[in-house]
């Protein structure tokens, strides 16, 4: 019998694995574990050690692991048509629900869908899109896009440019030209050295940080604003108060596009269809991909506003077919695992879910860590949360990196059966569970992060 250590020992020699210390890994210094099933909330491993997952995976497994609908709905349209491309003008029955169903939830103003198969390659599209709009209106020095300082947006060259963490940045050459990194709404560190601003007041400073940048750089060179509507891996940080309407006052200003990254936020995970709803954000573009699926198949999707369409239509009147395409774009088996998932969200009120049980994740999480000596703030919306690690809660001192304090509480969480996310800059810890959590089983979660943080404090 295959036992689990037989397959990690097998998997170093073999993978190459993502946000990893290859070498540690590669010569067995760090540990490694294979996942075999999951239901629910809970995932496990080869061992049949099962876990609670805090995260969801990455944020994505939105309705819950070990949904036989899902796989129905994959395996039945594999029998049928697993696969034809969709270029020039081809399509399959179910991209062309999925699609109808994507701008139903994102409402008015919204046009058309085009598929990948990635966040990153989501955001690629995007970029694409607004260089090809600028070249249509005749403005082809319009090029520039400004993501945040803590933004998130992907892994590639120019999607992990647009990212703002230094990790991904770092011995890669990043970010690339033509990329830069406005301030991030980030209240709890910024306002502090801000000398005590209100939010409002951090708010309007955020958007005249933008408006320097784009006064700075020139309005007719600056194309496109690219947010997340809650920062994700930057640290699980909602917007102050007032952040949106401020950026969007700015952003109108110079006839700069807004890029919504709702790559976590949308389908349900805040509360409502989308994080743009919640915080009164209207995007020109808007980029989605894990809750799209809830990861039964990688799928992304780029949902373009009326007033980019027109222009696209308008190029392609005057250059011809667009030069833009995925071998996968709009997979059959991708798209009938997204109707299946947003099927399920819908029937289950996930999303409303998400609010109420939400709320209940937030109010223990503060109830638990408001005053916890070393918890700075815990924070969040919906099913969004994290726990900011402070040597000094009252100063919001930072914890010397070297003690790697969210990392040792992250593992001493999974001694505790629970997968909670040491976020990749800063001393903070992730939660996001999938949106089928009930209140039993937040309290779960928190019984066990409490224990793992006093392990370690
Ligand atoms: N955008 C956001 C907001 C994300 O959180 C992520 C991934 O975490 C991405 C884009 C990139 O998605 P992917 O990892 O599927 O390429």
């Amino acid at each position: 019998m295959t036992t689990h250590q037989d397959l990690i020992d097998r998997d170093r020699k073999v993978t190459f694995h993502a946000s990893t210390h290859l070498r540690d890994f590669a010569h067995g210094d760090a540990p490694g574990r294979v996942i075999t099933g999951g239901k629910g909330i809970h995932i496990v491993d080869k061992d049949g050690r099962e876990f609670i997952d805090g995260f969801a995976g990455l944020y994505c497994v939105n309705i819950g692991y070990g949904r036989t609908e899902v796989a129905e709905a994959i395996y039945q349209q594999a029998l049928e048509m697993s696969y034809y491309h969709t270029y020039v003008g081809h399509s399959n029955e179910p991209q062309i629900a999925l699609s109808e169903k994507i701008l139903e939830l994102a409402g008015p103003g919204m046009s058309k869908v085009y598929y990948g198969m990635s966040g990153s390659d989501a955001n690629e599209t995007q970029l694409k899109i607004v260089r090809y709009y600028n070249n249509v209106l005749g403005r082809p020095q319009k090029k520039k896009v400004i993501s945040r300082m803590r933004g998130y947006h992907g892994s590639g060259i120019a999607t992990g440019s647009l990212t703002g963490l230094k990790a991904f940045h770092d011995q890669f050459d990043l970010p690339m030209d033509g990329i830069l990194h406005t301030e991030a709404p980030y209240y709890y560190h910024r306002a502090a050295e801000q000398e005590g601003m209100t939010e409002r007041e951090f708010s309007k400073h955020c958007a005249a940080k933008l408006e320097e940048m784009i006064l700075a750089e020139g309005p007719d060179t600056v194309a496109a604003f690219i947010g997340e509507p809650v920062l994700g891996t930057g640290g699980i940080v909602p917007p102050p108060e007032g952040y949106w309407d401020e950026i969007q006052a700015v952003l109108s200003k110079y006839d700069v596009l807004l890029i919504a990254d709702e790559v976590v936020c949308g389908f349900g995970r805040i509360g409502a269809d989308f994080g743009s709803h919640h915080y009164g954000i209207k995007p020109d573009l808007m980029t989605t991909a894990k809750g799209l699926t809830s990861a039964y198949q990688p799928l992304s999707a780029v949902i373009v506003g009326d007033r980019v369409w027109q222009v696209l239509e308008q190029g392609t009147g005057e250059y011809g077919p667009i030069g833009h395409g995925w071998t996968y774009s709009g997979h059959a088996l991708g798209c009938a695992a997204g109707l299946a998932n947003l099927a399920i969200i819908e029937r289950e009120g996930l999303t409303a879910n998400a609010a109420e049980t939400g709320a209940y994740l937030q109010e223990r999480m503060a109830a638990t860590f408001g005053d916890h000596p070393i918890v700075g703030q815990a924070r969040g919306v919906g099913m969004l949360a994290s726990l900011e690690f402070s040597a000094d809660p009252e100063k919001r001192a930072h914890f010397d990196p070297s003690l790697k304090v969210a990392p040792r509480i992250a593992a001493a969480a999974m001694e505790e059966n629970l997968i909670a996310r040491a976020m990749p800059q800063g001393d903070i810890l992730g939660f996001a569970p999938p949106l089928v959590a009930t209140r039993d089983e937040v309290d779960e979660i928190i019984a066990r992060t409490e224990r793992a943080v006093n392990r370690v404090t």
